[in-house]
């Protein structure tokens, strides 16, 4: 069992606090088979409120399939209460958003979709299904008469003890 972090880093524009909207929030993950290194060209959605029973583990899994090459049993969950917002005072560094727990796969790629959540500076304001496919986003809160947005966002993966 390894355990892997999704880290993310942006750049946020009257921005206080940046999350998703745990537990619905469906991760995109492209994943390696690490007993063939097959990697197939496929988003997979990992959701915390969606489990499938595991055949590698004792407790449900959010993700669980078969190697289409090797044939071997993987499964990755997310691990309980590791959610964690990414705030204005995290600027400028990779902070974990996430564990998983893997089992036989490691998440190589993931990609941000719907389902991102801002709180705003002073208003504190919540614009809420925020989309993030582009990396980017970018609106006008009336209420403090400014622009809000989230830039340059970026993600990695770190193994963890
Ligand atoms: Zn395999």
């Amino acid at each position: 069992m390894v355990k892997i972090s999704l880290q993310i880093n942006a750049t946020l524009e009257q921005v206080e606090e940046l999350y998703t909207n745990h537990p619905h929030y469906a991760f995109l993950l492209k994943l390696k088979c690490l007993s063939c290194g097959e990697c197939p060209d496929v988003w997979h959605d990992v959701i915390e409120s969606k489990t499938y029973p595991s055949k590698t583990g004792k407790s449900d899994t959010h993700y669980s399939a078969k190697c289409k090459l090797c044939g071997r049993e993987n499964s990755l969950s997310i691990i309980e209460g590791t959610n964690e917002k990414y705030t204005n005072d995290d600027q400028g560094r990779f902070k974990s958003i996430v564990t998983f727990d893997c089992r036989g796969i490691e998440p190589v790629e993931f990609t941000p979709t719907d389902g991102w959540i801002a709180k705003i500076e002073e208003s504190g304001r919540l614009f809420e299904d925020i989309n993030l496919a582009e990396k980017e986003w970018v609106e006008y809160d009336e209420r403090i008469g400014q622009s809000v947005g989230i830039y340059d966002f970026q993600s990695q993966f770190i193994k963890i003890k």
